[in-house]
Parts: C-alpha cells; structure tokens; sequence
C-alpha cells in the first residue's frame, strides 16, 4: 500500500494508524490540513473489506472537511477517523475509550465526533478519556448534540435554493423527492420536506427506517436499486457516498441533487457529467454542514441553539454563491465549490503567514 499515490490523498499533513490489542481497535485518523485551525470531523465506523479502502475513504473524507469547514467560515481544518468494524456487532464502552486514548495521542491537532455507525452515546466514551471531542449530550437550549437535525435542516434550506434555482419555484407544495436513506439525517429531512409539502419516496436497506417514514409522513417506499432512477423533482442521497458515476448518472431523471451523504461523486468527471446531463448538484459538503457547525459552537462553547440554527441559515446564501458562479463560468458546481474552499484556505495560511 503505497499511501502517497493512493486515489485520495491530497497532501494530507499526517496520517496516523491506531490499534488496541485488548479491544481490537483498528482506527486511522488522517488530517488534512489544520491551516484554519484544529482539524476537526466525525469518526465512520464500518466493516472496510480491507485497510487500503478504509484509507481512501478517511483521505476522501478528511480532505472534504478541510473544504467544508472553510466554507461555512469555521475556525477548523479538516480531519476525520474511521474505525474498521461492524457497528453493529463491535461496540463497547472500551473500543471507545481506546479510540478516546488514540485522539487524545494526537495533542488537539484532530477533533472527534460522530459519524455514520457512531454516535452521541459513544462520543461521551471517548469524552472519558480526551477533551477532544465534541457532538456529545448537552442541556436544552444550548448549542451541539446530536448534530443530524442540523445536518438536515443545512440540506433542506439548500435543496429550497436549489429548487428555485434549477426549477424556479419557492415552495416545495407538490414538490417531488427522492431520499436515499432515511436514518438519522435522512429522517428528520423528510420530516421538514413533508411539512412543507412535498412529495415523498424513500429507500433504506432497513425496512424499519422505511416504515417509520411511510407510517409517519406517508412516504412512498421505493426499492433500494431504483431510488436513484426515480421520476422526480429531486434526489437527496442521505446514505452513503460514491453513488453519483458512470452508470448511474444516465439514468438520473431528477433536476436537482440535493443530499446530506458526503462524497457523493464517484470520481471529479461525474460532476461533469451531471453539469453535461442538465442536473444542478448542490456540492455535498456546502450543503451538509449544518452538524459541523453546530459541533463547533458545541465545542468552543457558549453559544445557543438559537444561534446554531441562525448560522445554519448561511448555507443556502453560500450555495447560490457556487451555483450563480457555476453558470457564469459554466462549469461544474464541484468544481466551483472546491475552487472557493482552497481560495478560503490559502487567504488564511497567508494572512497566517503576513
Ligand atoms: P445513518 O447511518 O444514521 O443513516 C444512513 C442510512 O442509510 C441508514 O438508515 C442506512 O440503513 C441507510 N443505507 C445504507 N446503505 C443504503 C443503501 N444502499 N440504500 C439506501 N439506504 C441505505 O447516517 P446519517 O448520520 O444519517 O448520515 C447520512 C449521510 O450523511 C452519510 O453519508 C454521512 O456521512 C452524511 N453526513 C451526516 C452528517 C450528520 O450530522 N449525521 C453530517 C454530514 C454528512
């Protein structure tokens, strides 16, 4: 495994392996650039078929955060961890104080949080241990928790400028979606999609997360292969990333791609080929950072939720930024999107620099 040629990295600063014999904690944690501050990201735990595809996923994963910290203006660089493991088969209260340990190993420079097959239960292990963590319980009214309701309501008020953007219509009434994934963000995405109207077909690949949205907001479940394909108004990809590629694009009918999962292009030529085939893509990491910034209130403290939820309301103001630059440079909105992230990045290390 020749990491510095590997599909990923990105003159990542540090890529560090951790392992803890008694619990069977296998962990990376890759930090891409700490130029805006402290890298900060969630850590994914998933049962990675080998170590080389967990280290692309956290080089892909950790250099998106360094992007979409920069751009929703906060004072983070981008890092992330996964732990190789069955979530559902490999928790304990120890995997996570040694996972605890391993952040704790690194100073301050990398941040935890949750992410998908973690969540806030587990960041208080780890809080045990390090104070490098955030996402964890809090009283109400104050910022941070559980970040996915921040998550989703970042990518509802983007999938809305979206929507007026591409189709050019202010409300949702009537709207069509498609969302793939209906757990923690995908659930309370539909919740505020149905409540402004919209119309709802969802895929899970567990029935119970498909029912409680049937059941609830009286969602149309779709299978898991054709949620893609839908003839609808909109996809919102709330699951997990590289879906957007060569075999599925063609068979996209939605106008507007508007979801929370991160990574969501399979390679940098779908993005072209998105723009090519008519779809306006809202770039995954400028509309899914609602929890990010709630986390970061959460973590350098003293903020409200009223707060958090105000500065949410950014998002959308930024993704009309890419779209209008997209169309007047008639270029992918990725692209866009990455082109402002490392504009952001080099004012800061040179103002660091002056
Ligand atoms: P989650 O694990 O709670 O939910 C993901 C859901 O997708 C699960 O219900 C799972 O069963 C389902 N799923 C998995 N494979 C699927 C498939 N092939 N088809 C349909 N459904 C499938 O995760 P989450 O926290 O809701 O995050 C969803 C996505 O959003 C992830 O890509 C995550 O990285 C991204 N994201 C989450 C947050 C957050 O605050 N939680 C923030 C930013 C980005």
């Amino acid at each position: 495994m020749d990491m510095f040629s590997m599909r990923g990295f990105d003159g990542h600063e540090r890529v560090v392996f951790g392992y803890d014999e008694a619990t069977g904690l296998r962990s990376i944690i890759a930090i891409h650039s700490t130029a805006l501050g402290p890298a900060a990201g969630g850590c994914r735990m998933w049962p990675y078929a080998s170590t080389s595809e967990a280290v692309i996923d956290v080089l892909r994963l950790s250099r998106g955060m360094s992007y979409k910290n920069a751009m929703a203006d906060l004072p983070f660089g981008g890092g992330k961890a996964v732990i190789i493991g069955d979530s559902r088969q490999m928790k304990s209260a120890e995997l996570f104080q040694a996972y605890g340990r391993f952040v704790a190993s690194l100073s301050g420079q990398y941040i935890t949080a949750e992410d998908v097959g973690t969540t806030t239960a587990d960041m208080e292990h780890v809080a045990r241990v390090t104070r490098f963590v955030s996402g964890l319980g809090r009283k109400p009214g104050e910022a941070g928790g559980d970040p996915s309701p921040k998550t989703a309501l970042g990518v509802f008020l983007g999938l809305k400028a979206a929507v007026k953007f591409r189709l050019d219509r202010s409300d949702l009434d009537g709207v069509s979606v498609a969302v793939q994934g209906v757990g923690g963000v995908g659930y309370h995405l539909c919740k505020l999609l149905a409540a402004e109207g919209a119309k709802l077909r969802v895929s899970d690949v567990r029935e119970a997360a498909t029912e409680r949205v049937s059941d609830e907001l009286n969602a149309v479940t779709v299978p898991v292969e054709s949620v893609l394909s839908q003839d609808v108004d909109v996809l919102a990809p709330c699951a997990l990333g590289a879906i957007l590629h060569t075999q599925s694009i063609p068979t996209i009918r939605a106008r507007v791609i508007a979801g929370a999962a991160n990574n969501q292009l399979a390679e940098e030529s779908d993005g072209l080929a998105l723009q090519t085939a008519g779809v306006l893509y809202a770039p995954d990491y400028v509309i899914n950072a609602g929890g990010i910034i709630s986390v970061a209130r959460e973590y350098y403290g003293g903020a409200s939720e009223a707060q958090v939820t105000n500065e949410i309301q950014g998002i959308p103001v930024r993704l009309l930024e890419v779209f209008e630059r997209a169309r007047r440079e008639n270029r992918p909105t990725h692209a866009v999107a990455d082109q402002m992230a490392r504009e952001r990045i080099r004012r800061n290390e040179a103002r660091l620099v002056a």
